[in-house]
């Protein structure tokens, strides 16, 4: 199945924070695999404007083995990494002083789109946008890209709106949630929207409830400073996780179109009940062996801040009303997945008599990582005689399978996100008044724990996290499904 691929118009890439982990790791490869598949134009250049004091040539160089070590070996043609190396330049530039701003003006051409990606430290946005305008650096056409972390909470996420806004317009900005990249969230809408079979039953009356899982073997050692500021609150739920959330739950917008798609899920952010503590489990990974403990890793023995949460959410809507949403994530557990599971309410009477007690019913799941598929879990009869037994078995759609060689070559989340940004499509972006309803929502939630002098859970390293959180779902006879990476 060949894929259909439409090049994206010539534009100017200017990589602020070009010689970063982020840029080297995810936005030059990305942008590599694109022109490999034929979507950047020739006539397409990449600018890294960054602090360090080199030329072109080194950045270059940089870059090169940069793509050696993120690439693929099968995606590494040398013609072609030579005919993009070709496509990228350098500025040393600083975003707090005027080095480098009239090398960038000069290097900017007209008549080509202009992209800004801001790919440092949310420090600098303020000073980068502002250059940007005292230099006129930004035209009608521009796009500006701000990386995660949007915000600390809603006063910073409104003060980093309020610098924004004051120097583009909302639709000149495209706030990038990696999680709305990946293709498994895309096919969410596409399940739900394209389809008879699920819409019907995609409310209240025959979903039990919905369990959203984001778990991680790896610690938090080497980003420790920023974590332990953050926690698992801060840096999953109230982005990645909330969005996923919402796809889930929102209603059908009228087109699929930037404004429309937000619309619909700022009314889920606003529909969202404040959660009270007994709805909460916060836990933080013990020492086990050799494997350092939180605490270690973070190098704050007195740390309060959470690397695992379990929580029970409740959507105060017509069609979620007593439906909750289970939501699960943390660092050092037992599998690396992240997750959708959709679970169905019983038949309301069974003429197969009483249910076996393991039986779990009609569930669809919705696999992002890894192996990105969906699962849905059908009931039939065990085959052979000895009366009625009821078994469940997938319905399995493994998107490598099903897609043949394209499926197993699904695009990286950046990739889709960058061409996005260059065709002006803002629907997997995140809007202002979508972060800040998110922050206004985990807000009185942070600060709760904070007026409690909440501690977190210890929890045994690559298991469930802390008890309790199984307990957040027996309460109510429901329970976790399995954290592991087969789906
Ligand atoms: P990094 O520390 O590796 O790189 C920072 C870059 O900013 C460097 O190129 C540096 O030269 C440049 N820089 C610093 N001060 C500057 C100044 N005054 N003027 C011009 N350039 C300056 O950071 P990173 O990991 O690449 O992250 C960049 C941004 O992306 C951050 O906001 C981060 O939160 C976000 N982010 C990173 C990742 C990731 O995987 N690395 C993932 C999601 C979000």
């Amino acid at each position: 199945m060949a894929s259909r691929v439409i090049p994206v118009k010539p534009f100017d890439l200017v990589i602020f924070g070009g010689t970063g982990d982020l840029a080297l790791r995810k936005i030059i490869p990305s942008l590599y695999r694109r022109f490999l598949a034929g979507q950047m134009p020739p006539q397409a250049r990449v600018i890294g404007a960054a602090r360090r004091d080199l030329d072109t040539e080194a950045y270059r160089r940089m870059a090169l083995s940069a793509l050696e070590e993120f690439v693929a070996e099968e995606k590494r043609d040398p013609e072609k990494i030579a005919a993009f190396i070709e496509m990228l330049s350098y500025i040393r530039l600083d975003a707090r002083g005027e080095t480098g701003w009239n090398e960038l003006a000069e290097a900017l051409r007209e008549g080509v789109i202009r992209v800004f990606y801001f790919s440092v430290g949310p420090g600098l946005f303020a000073d980068l946008a502002r250059r940007l305008v005292k230099h006129r650096l930004n035209d009608a056409d521009s796009r500006v890209v701000v990386e995660k972390p949007f915000g600390h909470d809603l006063e910073s996420a409104r003060a980093l709106n309020a610098v924004l806004a004051k120097c583009f317009d909302e639709h000149h900005i495209y706030r990038i949630d990696h999680y709305l990249g990946k293709e498994t969230v895309q096919n969410l809408m596409v399940v739900r929207f394209a389809n008879t079979l699920f819409e019907p039953l995609w409310n209240a009356q025959y979903v039990d409830h919905i369990q959203i899982t984001v778990a991680e073997t790896v610690g938090v050692a080497g980003r420790g400073e920023y974590y332990d500021r953050a926690g698992a609150m801060r840096d999953m739920v109230q982005n990645h996780m909330m969005q996923l959330l919402c796809l889930i739950a929102m209603e059908p917008p009228s087109l699929f179109e930037a404004d429309a798609v937000r619309d619909e899920k700022l009314k889920v952010i606003r529909a969202l009940d404040p959660v009270p503590p007994e709805n909460i489990v916060r836990g933080q990974y013990a020492r086990k062996g050799d494997i350092p403990s939180y605490r270690e890793d973070v190098g704050n023995p007195e740390s309060t801040t959470e690397s695992f949460i379990a929580m029970e959410v409740h959507v105060s809507n017509w069609r979620w009303s007593g439906t909750p949403f289970y939501l699960r994530t943390g660092k050092r557990l037992k599998a690396r997945v992240s997750e959708i599971a959709v679970i169905f309410k019983e038949p309301p009477h069974s003429i197969f008599g009483r249910r076996l007690p393991n039986h779990a019913g009609n569930m669809l799941v919705i696999r992002l990582q890894p192996n990105e598929g969906m699962v849905l879990n059908v009931t039939i009869k065990e085959p052979g005689p000895g009366g009625m037994r009821l078994m469940e078995v997938p319905l399995d759609m493994s998107f490598a399978e099903a897609l043949g060689e394209n499926g197993a070559d699904i695009p990286d989340a950046y990739e889709r996100l960058i061409m996005d940004v260059i065709r002006g499509n803002q629907t997997l972006f995140m809007r202002g008044d979508e972060v800040e309803a998110a922050w206004a929502w985990a807000d009185p939630i942070i600060a709760g724990w904070e007026e409690r002098g909440d501690e977190p859970l210890p929890y045994e390293p690559f298991g469930s996290g802390p008890e309790d959180a199984l307990m957040l779902m027996h309460r109510s006879g429901r329970r976790w499904r399995e954290i592991s990476d087969e789906l």
